[in-house]
């Protein structure tokens, strides 16, 4: 398993971190240390749903030198997304801001990674898509998550599709883990319902393929364990929005995103990502329907889950395959085979003799 051999066996984590209700207030403290006299400027990336929201953008002491960009987040992030804001932040001169800062779910915390990279690499995003590409760190930065459950607060890798290739695969470099980040349970008390347990379920599958895969570690596994067991407690309560909760919720994420940097994830993701890739699918969402058709690989953890979302009431969009066509299947086989890593985690080196093309369009016809 060779392909497994990457640098996530000597591990980075985020530098710092804050934890606690009303920790957003320290934002503008951590950013003062940054700014000097020559880079002060600091690029904002905020979560479009916080455009109107004064309470917030009131406790970012934002100064007239910043740059503010609002993300839109009802598609995931392209490679050409990325290259066009890199440009536009160039031409405006914020070529050597002091910070990034990611305020958001992970789809605005990607792009904060992903542009700090560029800014101090040269070349376009989809040049930096695989494992340790990146030759300079990047531009200082700092995540605020704003929903629970990617990681990619603590992640080394931000997720971009490529729309040219069809590829879905982020730049997975100890430079893209965040130097500070921000968790702040208040933040996340007006996500949806159904959309708070699409991304919470995110950490503990996450966990369960890292934990049933062949690449192990022992920090890794039990950051994973602890992630499982928060989400149990989380997803088998009355409420799982309650205050308690979504402060459990944030940090479960924290850790599932440190067990992930470890490890690697196992058969949800490549199906879940053929999904994003075919059917434009978001991330969360495509995840717990792929595990409509998991119960031959993972039995237990498939249970587990249908039990916690039948307990937390939520709507999970079933029969989604069942008018493609041969050309869109051809598809959906190609964009989820060819997640070697993931896959090889998962079953072994050959991978590809348990996922023929037969049985991959079989499992997609099973969600
Ligand atoms: P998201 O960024 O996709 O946002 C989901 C929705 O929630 C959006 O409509 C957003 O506006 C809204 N939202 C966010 N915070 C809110 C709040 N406090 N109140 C109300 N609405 C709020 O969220 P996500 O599920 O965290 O992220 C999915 C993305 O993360 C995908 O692009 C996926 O590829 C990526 N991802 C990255 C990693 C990583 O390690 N980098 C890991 C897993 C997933
Ligand atoms: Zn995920």
């Amino acid at each position: 398993m060779d392909i497994l051999k990457t640098k996530i066996n000597n591990v980075r984590n985020v530098s710092r971190y804050t934890i606690g209700e009303g920790s957003l207030a320290d934002l503008p403290n951590h950013l003062m240390t940054k700014r000097k006299k020559t880079k002060k400027q600091a690029i904002f990336f905020i979560d479009q749903y916080f455009k109107n929201s004064s309470i917030i953008l009131k406790f970012l002491k934002i100064e007239n030198c910043d740059k503010v960009i609002f993300v839109p987040t009802e598609n995931e992030p392209t490679t050409n997304y990325i290259d066009d804001q890199v440009m536009l932040l160039k031409k405006q001169g914020f070529n050597k801001p002091c910070a990034i800062i990611g305020i958001g779910g992970g789809i605005t915390m990607d792009v904060a990674k992903a542009v700090s990279n560029l800014l101090t690499n040269e070349g376009k995003a989809e040049d930096y898509q695989g494992w340790d590409l990146l030759k300079n760190p990047g531009i200082f930065k700092i995540a605020v998550p704003t929903i629970s459950g990617t990681g990619a607060e603590a992640t080394r890798t931000c997720v971009m599709t490529n729309k040219d290739t069809g590829l879905k695969l982020g730049m997975n470099s100890d430079f893209t883990v965040f130097d500070q980040i921000i968790m702040d349970p208040k933040l996340s008390s007006t996500v949806p319902k159904n959309q708070y347990f699409y991304t919470g379920m995110d950490a503990y599958i996450h966990c369960i393929e890292s934990k049933n895969g062949n690449y192990r570690n022992a920090v890794g596994d039990a950051f994973s364990s602890q992630t499982i067991h928060l989400c149990r407690e989380i997803f088998s309560s009355k409420n799982m929005m309650s205050d308690t909760n979504r402060s459990k919720l944030m940090v479960a994420s924290y850790l599932g995103g440190c067990a992930i940097a470890t490890s690697y994830v196992g058969l949800v993701h490549p199906f879940s990502a053929g999904l994003s890739v075919v059917l434009g699918l978001n991330h969360c969402i495509a995840n717990c329907i792929t595990m409509r058709a998991m119960s031959e690989f993972y039995p237990y953890e498939y249970d587990e889950f249908w039990t916690m979302a039948d307990k937390q009431n939520v709507e999970i969009p079933k029969s989604i395959c069942d008018n493609l066509n041969e050309e869109e299947f051809d598809k959906l086989y190609k964009a989820t085979i060819i997640h070697e890593k993931p896959l090889t985690n998962a079953l072994g080196d050959d991978f590809r003799n348990v996922l023929t093309k037969k049985k991959v369009i079989e499992i997609f016809r099973r969600m």
